[in-house]
């Protein structure tokens, strides 16, 4: 029994049936299987929710599976992204030039005596370890002030010094100078990404579909209330609903890929207290996306804008049109304003009008014009868009996982489970480690897991 069906939950269960190691039945809360990484239809075409890439970092075996499932469906696209910074536009990914180019003496400057000065740094670190003393250490006080400083308060609604280490370390790809160089000189066309023809959410879809037609039960529109053992026995009652009506689904093993907060709070018998008050101290950042249709065929050529600056609400704004390439429908395109925020902000249960209003005045601050007002917006809510790491988190969080990992059924993955800051490949990824370490017996590898797989896990660095 799968619960989630976002990429790790579908790869999961294509996995499973396809090794002919077990039968497989997920459970998706949503109508259509895609989670954080699905895609709908607005205005004539698929939206994802935000922007959302396929990276070449994908492992080969993985990206060898999502070719054979799309097809010529999936496209290779060149990145042409910006950044807004100190009120200049900056190619994203960086490039040497451009950026010799755009930016002003004292950021160049400032970034020389960085340079200079980081042997210093790094023999005498500032304060305790955090997000901010380990970039401070590593990229100097330019970058950071001027750049990630303001997008991770923004981001993550943390002073970065609130927050650990370790998300600098995952989130940051650049983390250091010398990466931060490498990103820069790489050579041209280095920066390019997959992209399915329908959308994101065309990944996942085929992740399902294919394990659909290879036998898998997928049950959609379900939400699981509880996930129940089965008298002495080791197998487990799940418990789904659905408009009132209600299921219990008996399975020798659950693979959980839901809020491991919301799995704690679920289980029965239930976790010692201790876990659930850890439950408590695991949060999640939410976002607002705001989708605005402009009847012109094109807004721009770029496919993202980022915002780091503190005077514009919105993190990200991209035009799905120059994800996938295409030029339908041709007499409207769609921008997508990503905002992080908290559940309990204002912002959360504003109306669509009033956040549509928002972002024009978050573009109007930022020098983009609207060619005419937009002709609808819509606004969708990730409740779980991205973990966040206080410092001090992986104690209630070990807690948490020390628990579900000493579970007998039990196997917690995905981006949610594992609260990581995961791409969908490494969501794939933990979905196929999972199989490879279910035995032909049924029985699970616990110590391939902790001992092989864990290990690449904390590898895993987030690109953008
Ligand atoms: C704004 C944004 C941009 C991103 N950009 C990229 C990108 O460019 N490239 C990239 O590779 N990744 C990107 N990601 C990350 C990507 O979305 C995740 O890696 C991916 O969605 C993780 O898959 P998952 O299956 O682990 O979790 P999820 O996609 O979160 O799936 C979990 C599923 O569990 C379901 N669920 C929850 N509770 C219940 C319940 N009680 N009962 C039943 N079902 C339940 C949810 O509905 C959901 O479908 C981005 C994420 C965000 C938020």
């Amino acid at each position: 029994m799968i619960l989630g069906g976002g990429p790790a939950g579908c790869g999961a269960a294509l996995e499973l049936v396809r090794s002919g190691k077990a039968n497989a039945t997920l459970i998706e809360r949503g109508a259509v299987v895609g989670g954080n990484a699905g895609s709908f239809e607005w205005a004539g075409q698929r939206l994802d929710y935000g922007s959302h890439r396929l990276h070449h970092a994908t492992d080969p075996s993985i990206l060898s599976d999502i070719k054979a499932l799309l097809g010529d469906d999936l496209v290779s696209r060149e990145r042409h992204g910006r950044i807004r910074l100190r009120g200049q536009w900056v190619h994203f990914p960086p490039q040497a030039l451009d950026l010799l180019r755009r930016l002003d003496r004292r950021f160049a400057l400032g970034m020389l005596r960085d340079v200079a000065l980081g042997p210093l740094r790094r023999r005498h670190p500032a304060g305790p370890e955090s997000f901010a003393s380990v970039l401070l250490q590593h990229l100097g006080p330019t970058m950071c002030e001027q750049f990630y400083f303001p997008y991770a308060r923004k981001i993550w609604g943390a002073p970065p010094e609130a927050l650990s280490a370790i998300q600098a370390r995952k989130r940051v790809s650049a983390a250091t100078i010398s990466k931060l160089v490498r990103r820069v000189i790489r050579p041209p066309g280095a920066g390019r990404f997959y992209y399915p023809r329908r959308g994101f959410g065309q990944i996942t879809e085929s992740f399902a579909d294919a394990a659909r037609g290879r036998g898998a039960e997928l049950l959609l529109g379900w939400s699981v209330t509880s996930v129940r053992r089965a008298g002495a026995s080791r197998s487990w009652v799940v418990v789904a609903e659905r408009d009132g009506a209600v299921r219990e689904i008996p399975a020798d093993q659950v693979w959980s890929t839901i809020p491991i907060t919301l799995l704690a709070r679920m289980t029965d018998p239930p976790p010692p207290p201790g876990i659930l008050e850890a439950t408590e101290q695991i949060v999640y950042r939410a976002m607002v996306l705001v989708y605005l249709k402009l009847d012109v065929p094109r807004f721009s050529a770029t496919d993202a804008h980022y915002f780091p600056e503190e005077n514009v609400a919105m993190t990200r704004l991209s035009e799905p049109k120059n994800y996938s390439g295409t030029d339908e429908p041709a007499g409207s395109t769609v921008l997508c304003a990503e905002i992080p925020c908290a559940t309990t902000d204002p912002l959360w249960s504003m109306a669509d009008d009033a956040m549509g209003q928002l972002v024009a005045e978050d573009m109007a601050r930022a020098g983009l014009t609207l060619p005419r007002a937009p002709s609808a917006v819509l606004t969708r809510r990730l409740a779980q868009a991205y973990p966040i790491y206080r410092r001090g988190y992986e104690g209630p969080f070990g807690e948490l996982d020390r628990w579900s990992s000493s579970v007998p059924g039990l196997l917690v993955f995905g981006r949610q489970g594992l609260f990581a800051h995961d791409n969908t490949h490494h969501a794939l990824f933990m979905a196929y480690a999972a199989v490879d370490c279910l035995r032909s017996d049924g029985s699970f590898d616990q110590a391939r897991w902790d001992g092989h797989y864990r290990p690449i896990f904390a590898t895993h660095v987030v690109e953008d």
